[in-house]
């Protein structure tokens, strides 16, 4: 049996894809896994854990919650930005932390960073 993150998620789906690490935040999958229950639907990794080398790589912002395990980039099968947006307003460690949206990539981000931020690429 492949190793997993609560009951909707494999840990193989975090993974750096530079190095294979996959060093997520626990309270962070306690959080996606109840978004994933909420939504009802599938739920696409992106980007979970990045490596400092990865993060630097791709551009990541420096400060990056990719960089603690506290992030990821997602779609939501079957929904626009806006509903997978307010699907993750419900959620309270997303409500209170980070949820931005990437018109042009097609996904959003959500991070347990403890602190309010929205935005929008
Ligand atoms: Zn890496
Ligand atoms: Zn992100």
């Amino acid at each position: 049996m492949k190793p997993r993150f609560g009951k909707h998620f494999l840990c193989e789906e975090f993974a750096c894809p530079c190095c294979g690490l996959c060093l997520m935040d626990r309270g962070f999958m306690i959080a996606l896994n109840q978004l994933r229950e909420l939504a009802g639907r599938p739920i696409k990794i992106n980007s979970g854990y990045r490596c400092v080398e990865h993060n630097a790589a791709i551009g990541g912002a420096p400060h990056s919650q990719h960089k603690l395990g506290r992030a990821a980039d997602i779609v939501i099968a079957g929904l626009t930005l806006n509903e997978m947006f307010e699907l993750a307003e419900q959620i309270e460690p997303f409500r209170n932390g980070g949820i931005g949206i990437y018109p042009k990539k097609g996904f959003i981000h959500v991070d347990t960073r403890g602190r309010r931020a929205r935005w929008t690429k």
